[in-house]
């Protein structure tokens, strides 16, 4: 799929700006702090209905608009896919008004309102950035960030079961709070361990399918852009208190089953915590560098790589489980390559319908100013299409 139109008012550092895209290579060239990360942002925001850096609404709307009266941010975009062409349109209302605003999202789907929930993945899209490394190098929290991304763009029983296993641990941990002060009894544990191990099973299910293909995609990029010098391996690990976490089973009914024999035996502990210590909030998916632990052993330049591995396989999953191709976002990312890791990249997304480029440094991505079909200027909140170089 592909954006061919683009209109962005009040968010961020933007006024009002509209956009014509291209098919294949898009490049936007501008010095620091001009709006470019904002927005790869707009568009990654249109496909997943989340900010993939901002911590509240209210951040996204123009600052000088936010204590008006119509403290609106709007993005719309329309998209020709071959499951049918799309318009979609958000309003991020930043601040709850006089003006019967209430703060939040709104989508409109071809025109109908949606849920948020709904909208996901209507537009596809991948998002590289300067932290991906962090995927490799950081927390657990990042990784698993990474999956649902990834998957809830193309499965929405996924999402379904992400917000029911979200309000069902909420429940169930506060449940273990009050048996631990002996306000509830244990047996009040049955039914919530019932609904959490049933969502959690869906969950677990789906990131140890995406798994499998993201192994072998993931080993496959990082072979290609290392020459063949590095491997890259990663691993599911569910979170199921050291029971049955090698293997992965093929059906849901058998990872619930697993998920409350895992329960069952932590209970008193689970007690004692007031905190539920197993499932899919705390899985993680280790990545491994030539055989080690690469959050801990390997170099900057191999944690980076195998990062960009991981978008790449992300891409590819995005690819086969939707049947078109996802809009490839690649914010500033190609300068801090070498021209060998660059040229994969760019090679890898020959195929892919529609790339967006952005860079501060034109002179470091000249191979991708060679072989762009739109070139932009972004400048303070502006921007503006040139021609040539
Ligand atoms: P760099 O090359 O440093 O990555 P960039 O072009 O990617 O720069 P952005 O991250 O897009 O820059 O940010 C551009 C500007 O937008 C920043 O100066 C930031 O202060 C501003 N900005 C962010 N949020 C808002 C907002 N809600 N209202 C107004 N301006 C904002
Ligand atoms: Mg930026």
């Amino acid at each position: 799929m592909f954006i061919f139109d683009l209109q962005i008012s009040n968010y961020r550092n933007y006024g009002r700006v509209g956009l014509n895209l291209d098919r294949g290579l898009n490049l936007f060239v501008g010095d620091n702090a001009q709006g470019k990360s904002n927005l790869l942002e707009a568009i990654y925001l249109l496909s997943t209905l989340r900010s993939s850096r901002a911590s509240s609404d209210a951040d996204l709307v123009r600052r000088e608009i936010l204590h008006t009266d119509f403290p609106v941010a709007r993005l719309a975009c329309q998209v020709e896919r071959s499951a049918g062409n799309l318009q979609l349109e958000v309003a991020v209302v930043g601040r709850t008004t006089d003006a019967s605003h209430r703060a939040g999202k709104r989508v409109r789907v071809n025109g109908v309102p949606k849920r948020a929930s709904e909208a996901v993945g209507q537009l596809a899209a991948v998002l590289f950035t300067t932290l991906d490394i962090e995927i490799v190098a950081g927390p657990p929290l990042l990784r698993r960030r990474y999956l649902d991304m990834m998957i809830s763009q193309v499965d929405r029983g996924y999402l379904r079961a992400m917000q029911r296993y979200a309000r069902v641990l909420q429940q169930r941990n506060s449940l273990l709070k009050r048996i631990q002060a002996r306000e509830a009894s244990a047996a009040e544990l049955g039914f919530w361990d019932q609904e959490l191990a049933h969502a959690g099973g869906i969950i677990m299910q789906a990131r140890g399918d995406a798994l499998g293909h993201l192994v072998a995609q993931g080993a496959q990029q990082m072979e290609r852009l290392s020459d063949g010098m590095e491997t890259l391996q990663m691993t599911y690990r569910p979170a199921l208190g050291g029971l049955d976490e090698t293997d992965c089973p093929v059906d849901e009914t058998e990872w619930t089953a697993r998920m409350l024999r895992a329960l069952a035996n932590l209970r008193y502990r689970e007690i004692n915590a007031g905190a539920t210590l197993v499932g899919p909030h705390r899985d993680d998916v280790t990545v491994e560098i030539d055989g080690m632990p690469a959050d801990s052993f390997a170099s900057r330049a191999q944690q980076r790589t195998a990062a960009l591995s991981m978008r790449l396989a992300e891409a590819s999953y995005l690819r086969r489980a939707l049947g078109d191709d996802p809009v490839v976002l690649l914010d500033d990312v190609l300068s801090e390559l070498d021209a060998r890791r660059r040229r994969g990249v760019l090679e890898f997304f020959e195929s892919f319908q529609q790339t967006i480029v952005t860079t501060a440094e034109p002179d470091r991505v000249r191979d991708v100013m060679i072989r762009a079909s739109g070139r932009f200027v972004v400048a303070a909140g502006a921007i503006t299409r040139f021609e040539g170089e």
